[in-house]
Formats: structure tokens, sequence, C-alpha cells
């Protein structure tokens, strides 16, 4: 990329709110974009350089904030996103921040602060950005445990693991959010998608098996179970 301007896409379908913005971001000097769609701003961030999204959680239509983003982070896309919310709930935010998003604002906000976070974010995609792509096409790593994402296999130490696809796919997840608790939703609709066979415990057999291949030498567990909740990859605590 050049030092042209970021490019921001703001998805918001209260005008008084989007103009504000629009107006304050171009100010600023940022090439701004403006939707109030969930599925135009899935389409203009496919088709087109966007370097952040200002999303809205409450959207008219099929495709609310919240699904924007799933749907974003799940064709591996690491645009940053702040969320907007009218609502001061949690539960929300919790929604917002399980689908992928970086960040959140309630409305209404002050525009210094909202600028003071985009600020961050763009920051931290380019500093990101770096050591990204070099890991994009290479190896990830946890404790012992690492991932060759062109050979498709998996090490721990030095003992080579081969892995079905849906295993490879989980095990990327994980090690792309290392010490997250990735809820089951969440991992079901990143690995599954479309495939969610519902009520099935794919998602357990799943990750008793990679499990079983990841400690055939009676390594210690790395993937654990937060009960109630999901999965993480982090280190036996006890
Ligand atoms: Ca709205």
């Amino acid at each position: 990329m050049t030092d042209s301007a970021a490019n921001i896409l703001i998805v918001e379908d209260e005008r008084s709110i989007a103009s504000f913005l629009r107006r304050g971001l171009v100010f600023e000097g940022y090439d701004v974009r403006v939707t109030d769609s969930g599925a135009q701003a899935l389409t203009i961030t496919r088709d087109s350089q966007v370097d952040l999204i200002v999303l809205d959680i409450m959207l008219p239509g099929e495709v609310d904030g919240v699904e924007v983003c799933r749907r974003i982070r799940g064709a591996g896309d690491q645009v940053p996103i702040l969320m907007l919310t009218a609502r001061d709930e949690v539960a929300d935010r919790v929604e917002g921040l399980d689908a992928g998003a970086d960040d959140y604002m309630v409305k209404p906000f002050a525009f210094e602060e909202l600028l003071a976070r985009l600020r961050a974010l763009l920051r931290r995609k380019e500093t990101r950005g770096e050591t990204r792509e070099e890991d994009e096409s290479g190896t990830y790593a946890f404790s012992d445990l690492s991932l060759d994402t062109t050979t498709r296999f998996a090490y721990r130490g030095e003992r080579q693991i081969e892995l079905t696809a849906r295993e490879f796919d989980l095990l990327l997840l994980f090690l792309r959010h290392p010490q997250q608790v990735m809820t089951r939703e969440l991992i079901m609709e990143r690995i599954w998608g479309d495939d969610f066979p519902g009520e099935s415990n794919v998602l357990e057999v799943t990750i008793s098996n990679l499990r079983r291949r990841l400690e055939a030498e009676g390594e210690p567990r790395l993937l654990q179970t937060v009960r109630g909740v999901g999965y993480a990859l982090r280190e036996q605590t006890s």
C-alpha cells in the first residue's frame, strides 16, 4: 500500500449518525464510504480496499451488524471492526466481540474518542500486517505445538502429526486466537458454516479426535474445555 489515507467503511442506518461520522472522518483526511445495509457492506468489503469498518449492530434487513462481522471473519478477513451499539447491554457487546469485532462503542459517543480508537485499531492493523503476511503461508505456534500451513502438518516438538481437513481448520482457528475462549457457536460457524450439522456432537467428536492426535505421546493437553462455553488453546493451569 502507498501512504494514501485509510479507507473507512461506515455501516449505519441512522442518517444523522452516518453523516456526522462521514463529515468528521473526511475532515480528518480518511477516505470514507457509507452504507446502511449489512448485505452491501459485505459486498463492498469483498470487492474493494477497506482498512477499517465502523459497524452498527442494529441494521434493517436480514443481515445485522453481528452477522456482517461473523461473515467477514468467516471469510478469513481480519479487517479491524469497531462496533456501535445503541444499547448499553453487556449481551450485545459480548455477541459483537464473539463475532470477531475488535472494539465497540456505546451510542451516544464523543467523536474524539471514536477517532482515538480508530487510530489505535489502524495502528494495530499495520503492525499486525507485517507479521501476519509471513504467518499466512507459514507456521503458527503455541507452546510446543506448531502448524505448518503449507504442508498442513502439525507438530508437538519434533513429532509430526497428520490432520484431517476439519482438524486442520479447527487447529488453525485456535492458533490464530491463542489463550482466547472460543464459544461453541463461534467455532461451529467458522469451521462448519453452512454445513452446520444442527444438534449433532460433531464439534465434540472433532475436538476429541484432534486431542488424541496431539496427545498421542502423552504430551500435556493444550486444547482445554471451558465448561458451558467452549474451548481455548492454553496451557493447563493445575
Ligand atoms: Ca441502527
